[in-house]
């Protein structure tokens, strides 16, 4: 049997892509090293529903984010998805501050974002003992249960008769003439053929695409890990919405989120690391307590406990400016069926679903 295609990752992106395909009427095998779906990088994130505020208009993260928040909801409704609508405030936490939120406002304006710039009196009368010089109101933002949205996917998959196949490693590929050839290992060895190969293997996107015989390595990023860790909180707080401090070039900083159970918890920092550590670094708890105490001062660091901490696959090196997410098919690479996808950060759960429909559509073209 020759599948329609095969996806290299079972996380949000690659069951994503295999609903949208599915749904068309492909043949769809998703390949998954792990004992079950979603245990890289979605099972370690923030779990927030972004707006779409803070990246480059035009760029693929604005679009699909934007888009992929009201598919998201709409999926989270229509599935009995756990999911919050509780918002977002960007804070200033001093008046210098005060241009650069003007100048995120306007972005997230421009992306198609809905934005509410509030004055320090409006803050400061819902939020007493926060210390703000300003703040801008994003109603679109939320969280949402991840793992109920992979077991979601996981069904509509399975619904359309797609595999899911897990412990099943990709080992290598070859472009033969109208398929792939590609090998795997289940605790044996075994080829599969499939028309169409997409690589959405998170943190591994590079090692895989290295495994990909037909591109020209010229076409395969390297990843650069950056490793954030979260602080849980267990004493009274005084927040409702999600609180983001202002974002720089590599990360959106320390910011105030929830799980669905309402626990409160700080994170990501970010740290540049050269493996697959998840390790967590206490150390790192003197950097939580400067940055929470910048917009919370009465925070108390004897109530912060370290929670967990999840790696970024970032195609752009330390000092580099923000990358887009990067998605290259045969009219990029010259290779006719594979869809190669790389540094599928944050807003990648947001984004999933659009993502799904953006390959579906690269496929079909
Ligand atoms: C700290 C942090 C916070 C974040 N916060 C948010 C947020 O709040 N909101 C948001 O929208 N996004 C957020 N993101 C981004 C989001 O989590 C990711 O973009 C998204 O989860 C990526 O999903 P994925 O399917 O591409 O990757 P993954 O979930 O990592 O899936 C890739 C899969 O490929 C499998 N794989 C790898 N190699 C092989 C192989 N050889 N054979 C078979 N399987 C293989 C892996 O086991 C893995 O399951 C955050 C990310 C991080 C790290």
């Amino acid at each position: 049997m020759i599948f329609d295609l095969a996806i290299i990752g079972a996380g949000v992106v690659g069951l994503s892509i295999a609903k949208s395909c599915s749904e068309l009427g492909m043949s769809v095998l998703v390949l998954e090293q792990e004992t079950r779906s979603g245990e890289g990088i979605s099972s370690r994130n923030s779990g927030v529903i972004h707006a779409g505020i803070f990246y480059p208009t035009g760029s693929l993260k604005s679009k699909l984010c934007v888009e992929g928040n009201e598919m998201l909801y709409e999926y989270a409704l229509l599935k009995n998805i756990s999911c919050k609508k509780i918002g977002k405030y960007v804070v200033a936490s001093e008046d210098q501050e005060l241009d650069k939120l003007r100048q995120i406002y306007n972005q997230g304006n421009l992306n198609g974002a809905t934005l509410t710039m509030c004055s320090k009196d409006e803050i400061t009368a819902f939020h007493p003992d926060l210390r703000l010089a300003g703040a801008m109101y994003s109603p679109q933002s939320g969280i949402i249960d991840v793992p109920e949205l992979i077991t979601a996917l996981e069904g509509d998959i399975q619904h359309n008769k797609g595999i899911i196949s897990l412990n099943t490693k990709f080992i290598s590929a070859e472009k033969l003439n109208d398929h792939f050839k590609i090998s795997c290992n289940d605790g044996n060895d075994f080829d599969i053929k499939a028309k169409v190969l997409v690589n959405s293997s998170g943190l591994a996107s590079e090692v895989n695409s290295r495994k990909i015989h037909s591109l020209d390595s010229k076409y395969n990023y390297p990843v650069f890990f950056a490793k954030g860790h979260y602080f849980k909180y267990s004493g009274n707080h005084p927040f409702s919405s999600l609180i983001y401090p202002l974002a720089d070039e590599f990360s959106q900083g320390i910011h105030v989120g929830f799980d669905m159970s309402g626990q409160l918890k700080f994170g990501p920092d970010i740290n540049w690391v050269d493996d697959l550590d998840y390790s967590f670094d206490e150390s790192v708890k003197d950097n939580f307590i400067k940055s929470i105490h910048k917009y919370w001062p009465s925070m108390d660091p004897n109530k912060l406990q370290p929670d967990y901490v999840g790696i970024r696959p970032k195609i752009q090196s330390p000092n580099e400016k923000m990358r887009d997410f990067l998605i290259l098919d045969s009219k990029d690479h010259g290779v006719d069926g594979l869809i190669n996808l790389q540094g599928i950060e944050s807003p990648g759960v947001t984004s999933c679903l659009a993502l799904g429909t953006y390959v579906a559509s690269a496929i079909l073209r």
